[in-house]
């Protein structure tokens, strides 16, 4: 079916791309006794992908599903413009970064440019988890402390330090056991269901933060940073509570601390109204942490900060990463920049998203099961709840809901802490056609048994 659909990428880079594949199931056991196994993947049996166009996907049976979770290829799959100039510079020139070459000088301007002034010097690494275990260690050499304020039921990535502030049960079980001691975790300012509801959340989160800031003050220790998400990615892309980062922001900032903002997942476009979450909230960090979509799938991540915070790392001791930022990956990450600006990416995800915002939120009035539908731009999420008053979560629900998407030819998959959510983050290139074949699946897919 996709040989239709998409046009071969062997006319594109002068080889023979379509040689016949393995079957699923032989090569799907051989990833089972040589890949490790905790790499998450929510499918009893998923479908072996083959191929990628736009924001569909095609398995070797030549079934196509349209791919809503896809949070990493921003541009859509099989762009044949980032797949000529990768073939281009990988063919001229790719090297440990530790090189003098202009890719990386152009790369980081274009950067920097993008991020708020003062914000003008740029890290390159290769993932969003490196990115944020890099924020860590530029907080502690900037402030000569150590102690990190973080929120619960946030995921910062699977390194040392980016996992130790990732107190999200659902990824890590063990989260709250195995926190070192710098690390302080405050509730989640979740405005659906976090501990506090009702008016005055914004209060009643910030103090939150302000006790737990007191108790390190009370104990004579110091703030290194706070780091958060700028829109709760990981509940399906709510926005925080208005004035809340201003609050936390400006008290962490007087204890000497920085203000560290992970826009791995909710930064670039995404959100249609904003290039950067953290412009929802009207306020601009001192570190910004970036990943996922900036490579559309190329392994690329940035941290985008102030010199003097920069430099406090250098007098500390030293950073370097052989191949983040290397030749191919600038070009990766300039050129989906051209793309983004090109495509007008950005506006799609505002126009698209809010269609199908609009759609979802039809779902809600319909079926009692749908107990709130969050986010903006094309970073949504329709959260499942047994019961609207306790918001008990339906988790066994969202399975079998995504499930039976599947069997529709649709992936998406139950995220959330609580794993009662659908976080719908397709390609930007989404077209209003996908949003309403996602819409009319899922009104089906409820239609049949919620
Ligand atoms: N930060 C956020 C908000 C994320 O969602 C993720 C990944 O899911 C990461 C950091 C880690 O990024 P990576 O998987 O590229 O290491």
């Amino acid at each position: 079916a996709w040989r239709a659909l998409c046009p071969s990428p062997s006319g594109i880079l002068g080889f023979d791309c379509d040689a016949p594949v393995l079957h699923s199931t032989e090569l799907l056991d051989r990833r089972q006794q040589h890949f490790a196994r905790p790499q998450k993947n929510y499918y009893s049996k998923p479908p072996q992908i083959e191929r990628g166009w736009k924001e569909y996907l095609f398995d070797v049976e030549g079934r196509a599903y349209l791919d809503m979770v896809n949070n990493v290829t921003i541009l859509g799959h099989g762009h044949p413009r980032l797949a000529a100039a990768v073939g281009r510079q990988w063919s001229l020139l790719n090297t440990n970064s530790r090189f003098h070459y202009a890719s990386v000088a152009e790369f980081s301007e274009r950067l920097a440019a993008l991020a708020p002034d003062g914000l003008d010097t740029v890290f390159l690494v290769n993932s969003g988890s490196e990115a944020n275990d890099l924020a860590l260690r530029l907080a502690w050499a900037f402030s000569g402390e150590r102690n990190v304020v973080s929120l619960l039921e946030a995921y910062h990535g699977w390194t040392v330090a980016s996992d130790a502030v990732s107190t999200s049960i659902a990824d890590n079980p063990r989260a709250l056991e195995t926190r070192p001691d710098w690390v302080h975790a405050v509730v989640a300012p979740n405005t659906y269901r976090g501990q506090f509801r009702g008016s005055d959340t914004t209060d009643h989160y910030v103090r939150s933060v302000a006790t737990k800031l007191r108790e390190l003050e009370d104990g004579a220790q110091g703030l290194a940073g706070f780091i958060c998400e700028p829109v709760y990615g990981n509940a399906g892309g709510i926005p925080l509570p208005k004035g809340y980062l201003d609050a936390v922001y400006a008290m962490v900032r007087q204890r000497g601390g920085v203000c560290i903002a992970d826009e791995v997942q909710v930064g670039y476009g995404r959100l249609g109204d904003y290039f950067w979450g953290f412009e929802e909230q009207g306020v601009v960090p001192d570190i910004i942490t970036i990943a996922k979509g900036m490579g559309n799938g190329h392994p690329l991540g940035a941290v985008i900060t102030r010199r003097e915070i920069a430099d406090a790392l250098e007098k500390e001791g030293y950073f370097f990463s052989s191949s983040g930022g290397s030749p191919v990956s600038s070009v990766v990450g300039h050129t989906v920049l051209d793309l983004i600006e090109e495509e007008k990416l950005q506006d799609n995800a505002r126009v698209v998203g809010g269609y199908l915002k609009t759609r979802l939120q039809a779902l809600e009035q319909r079926f009692p099961l749908v107990g709130a539908v969050h986010g903006m731009g094309l970073y949504l999420g329709v959260e499942f709840v047994r019961d609207r008053n306790t918001l008990e979560p339906a988790k066994e629900e969202t399975a079998a809901i995504c499930d039976r998407l599947l069997e529709l030819g649709v992936i998406m998959q139950p995220t959330g802490d609580h794993l009662n959510v659908l976080k719908i983050k397709p390609p930007l290139c989404l077209s209003r056609e996908s949003a309403d074949f996602f819409a009319d699946m899922l009104t089906r897919v409820l239609d049949e048994g919620w």
